[in-house]
């Protein structure tokens, strides 16, 4: 099959990229490198079933595939708020594109979705009919109501068109490959533990996250895909059911890395989530889904990872405020569109 990935060059886009090729699959990984890299994909480029593509997905594009993984969007509240109505666009336009590019070639497509749809949940632990406790007009609502609009497109696609359509609610997702200066908790923990920093907590700590391991999340991706089931249009939730604090996590991330961590407490942000942790009796009833790596385990092979490119980059470690420049040069020409 050929199977397009967008927002492949991404954290996720690139394992799925990755795991995609290993299964004897041709790909075509777009993005416009906002946040992704090339180096994430690098190794792949000797690949002859790999191609890949510099689109911003705001504009349409014309190509020939059997599926459509939609995962193109900054997906960190520091990348999503940057330019937030840029944000919104590449959710909304992005996913009428991919819409209209499946349904004029027939390809099978999912939506990359998430649990912010669930905003500050009510409910506990969310299960995918709950409807979500949304602030519309607030710094998140960008990402968070993106997310629901191209929700919705997806269901009336399917409906209207009968376009085959899959969304997946993904929950917190960690692994090698996160961007150093990322900006989410299991990153910022990580490059602080190795560089001897304080950890910054925000708010009391006692917020709650669920994190699941990239190649985990990967396997239940792939599955909704290829899945055959009756009510599979349904949104699918998919993430760790390990409910931990962020000071919960610091522990962790101390262990993980072998040393003692001083914590820093700073601001809660705005419309920061309680509590969040997934139910996943639908991925484990319609496609026998349930992650296998502990966060113990997966925060060792992130360790790893940034352990290895801390090093590498520690010469060349540009500063908070050259690495701000570069992403604004990056959003005004991803503004223009
Ligand atoms: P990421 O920022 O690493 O990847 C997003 C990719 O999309 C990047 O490569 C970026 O350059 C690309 N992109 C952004 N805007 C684009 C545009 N207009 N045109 C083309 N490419 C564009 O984030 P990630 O963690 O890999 O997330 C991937 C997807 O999964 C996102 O849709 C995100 O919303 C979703 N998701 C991720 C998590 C998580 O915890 N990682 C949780 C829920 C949902
Ligand atoms: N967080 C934190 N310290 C950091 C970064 C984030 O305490 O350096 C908190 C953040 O306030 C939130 C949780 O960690 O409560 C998860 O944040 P992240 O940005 O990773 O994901 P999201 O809030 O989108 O779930």
């Amino acid at each position: 099959m050929r199977i397009l990935v967008t927002g492949g060059a991404g954290f996720i886009g690139s394992h799925l990229c990755e795991r995609l090729l290993s299964e004897n699959q041709e790909v075509i990984c777009l993005d416009n490198f906002f946040t992704g890299r090339k180096s994430n994909v690098a190794h792949l480029l000797d690949d002859k079933h790999f191609e890949l593509v510099r689109h911003d997905l705001t504009e349409p594009i014309l190509l020939e595939v059997d599926q459509i993984y939609n995962l193109a969007c900054p997906a960190s509240p520091v990348h999503y708020q940057f330019n937030p109505v840029k944000t919104v666009k590449t959710s909304v336009m992005g996913a009428i594109n991919m819409l209209g590019l499946a349904k004029r070639v027939g390809a099978r497509i999912l939506q990359a979705s998430t649990s912010e749809v669930y905003g500050d949940p009510l409910i506990h632990p969310q299960t995918e009919d709950y409807f979500g406790n949304v602030n519309p007009i607030g710094l998140r609502s960008c990402y968070d109501e993106g997310k629901r609009v191209a929700e919705t497109l997806f269901m009336d696609y399917h409906r209207q068109n009968n376009v085959d359509t899959r969304i997946v609610r993904i929950f917190n997702t960690y692994g090698p490959r996160m961007l150093e200066n990322d900006g989410r908790v299991v990153s910022n923990f990580i490059v602080q533990a190795l560089r001897g920093e304080d950890l910054t907590v925000y708010g009391s700590g006692e917020q709650t996250r669920s994190f699941c391991y990239v190649d985990d999340l990967v396997e239940g991706i792939i599955r909704l895909m290829n899945v055959k089931a009756e009510d599979i249009h349904l949104p699918v939730n998919l993430g760790n059911p390990g409910e931990f604090t962020m000071n919960e996590l610091a522990q962790e991330v101390a262990k993980a890395v072998g040393t003692n961590i001083k914590i820093r407490n700073m601001p809660l942000p705005q419309d920061d989530p309680k509590q969040r942790q997934p139910n996943i009796a639908r991925a484990r009833e319609l496609l026998d889904w349930s992650p296998t790596i502990s966060l113990a385990e997966g925060l060792q092979k992130t360790v790893a990872y940034f352990a290895d490119g801390l090093e590498n980059t520690s010469t060349e470690r540009k500063s908070n405020a050259e690495t701000k420049k570069a992403l604004k040069g990056q959003s005004e020409l991803s503004a223009k569109n």
